[in-house]
């Protein structure tokens, strides 16, 4: 079986890895990749979806499996095009990926099928988004389109609120387009993983993932620090109500819009005194959730995408072992508002007890190690019968590592969180 992934990113390379030594035994190929994906799979020569389309045919590509969000609805959109010339693709067309590419389309989907979400109102200019707000504080707000995980805001205050405001429909940092004023909602947040093949589901193993940049949940908000992830996350009660409440009306709402959908979803979600609501979709795992879940994942992925791709539910390829998993996230010096390229990575030698998944490193031959490149440079993952175990696993390798500016939360998988 020949696999493609789509992306460069620690998801797409935990992705690789776990595709890779499924039982099936794939070859592995990538695109755009990454130094260290290279190392596991095959680089494809492409330079935009029609050559990669092009390529994938020649090369008697078996199955796509897209990783990051872009592909899904950029131009044609990857799902789209692959259909066209017959290759089975793991993650959703692009009419479906509007799920994620549109909050609007989001919010309107969850209010059409009753899933319980948080109110909201779509602002198309300043003064609209202004008198929506009112004197509500805190205020969510939300730009209506794919920001890299930069488009949202929580805002405690106007002055908060008024420095997104200028952001968005000032400066345009995100480009045109609307914005949700969104009612602002409390509780612990769950991701839920969702593998849809049109409408039947699996629910994969839960995770919970740290956004903000320090310890104790403060500082900036970036594209996450870490993440912990266990089947034993969230109580079976619960998993019942987000499977029967949230889950099941997704599935059941896909179908009856006639939007096909066919790889993982991610439902964000807020556990509020008033029960789970979905806070957001994603048309495809989560990062850095994705490192932590893979670990725990047994069976066979590459065939139960395979599959899936195809149209065929085999929910007994895959299976979550009950332990833990505690990933934390080691990013470059300036994070997240810059990032700093070029700074000698040591220790990943050393590293004994975890998986190391990169994803903004590249590899100097020179050198003969890797340096950092990009803001969020590596993610080490461990695992362990209880969280602790993993936790304190994840926290000693941690150490081994080093690189000048490194950041990292040393807090990530704490009970207290959890
Ligand atoms: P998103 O990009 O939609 O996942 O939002 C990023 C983060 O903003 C979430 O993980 C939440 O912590 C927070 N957030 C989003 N929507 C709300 C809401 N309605 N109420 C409170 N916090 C929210």
């Amino acid at each position: 079986m020949k696999i493609a992934v789509i992306g460069k990113g620690g998801r797409e390379h935990a992705l690789v890895k776990a595709l890779k030594e499924s039982p099936s035994a794939p070859e592995m190929y990538c695109f755009p990749g990454s130094d260290a994906i290279n190392r596991l799979a095959t680089p494809i020569p492409a330079r935009d979806l029609p050559s990669l389309i092009d390529w994938m045919v020649s090369n008697k590509m078996d199955l796509c499996v897209a990783g990051e969000e872009s592909y899904l609805v950029k131009d044609e959109g990857l799902a789209n095009a692959c259909s066209r010339a017959g290759i089975p693709c793991w993650g959703p067309v692009k009419e479906s990926a509007q799920l994620e590419a549109s909050k609007e389309f989001a919010k309107d989907f969850l209010l059409r099928h009753r899933i319980p979400t948080g109110q909201a109102r779509v602002a198309a200019t300043l003064e609209e988004a202004r008198q929506f707000i009112g004197n509500n504080y805190p205020t969510v707000l939300k730009f209506d389109g794919l920001a890299a995980g930069k488009g949202v805001a929580v805002c405690m205050s106007k002055e908060e609120a008024d420095s997104f405001l200028k952001e968005v429909f000032t400066d345009r940092r995100f480009g045109e387009g609307r914005l949700l004023v969104e009612e602002f909602l409390t509780g612990p947040e769950v991701s839920i993983f969702g593998a849809l093949v049109d409408d039947h589901y699996l629910i994969l193993c839960p995770a919970r993932d740290y956004k903000r940049l320090k310890e104790g949940d403060a500082g900036p908000n970036t594209g996450g620090m870490g993440a912990v992830a266990s089947r034993r996350l969230v109580e079976p009660e619960m998993m019942e109500r987000i499977e029967k409440e949230i889950v099941a009306p997704t599935v059941a709402g896909l179908k009856k819009d006639g939007l096909p959908y066919r790889g993982f979803l991610y439902f964000g979600l807020m556990l509020t005194p008033n029960g789970p609501k979905v806070i957001e979709y994603n048309c495809r795992f989560g990062d850095p959730e994705c490192q932590a879940v893979m670990p725990l994942l047994s069976g066979d992925l590459a065939s139960f995408c395979l599959h899936g791709a195809k149209g065929e539910f085999a929910p007994e390829e895959i299976s979550f072992q009950n332990g833990w998993s505690v990933c934390c996230v080691l990013a470059s010096k300036g994070y997240p508002e810059t990032s700093h390229s070029g700074d000698a990575i040591q220790g990943l030698d050393d590293i004994s007890n975890a998986s190391v998944y990169h994803a903004g490193t590249k590899w100097n031959a020179d050198k003969n190690c890797y340096e950092t490149n990009g803001g969020r440079v590596l993610a080490v993952v461990a695992q362990g019968d209880t969280l602790s175990e993993a936790r304190q696993r994840a926290h000693n390798e941690i150490k081994k590592i080093q690189f000048h500016g490194m950041q990292r939360r040393p807090d990530i998988g704490f009970a207290s969180f959890v």
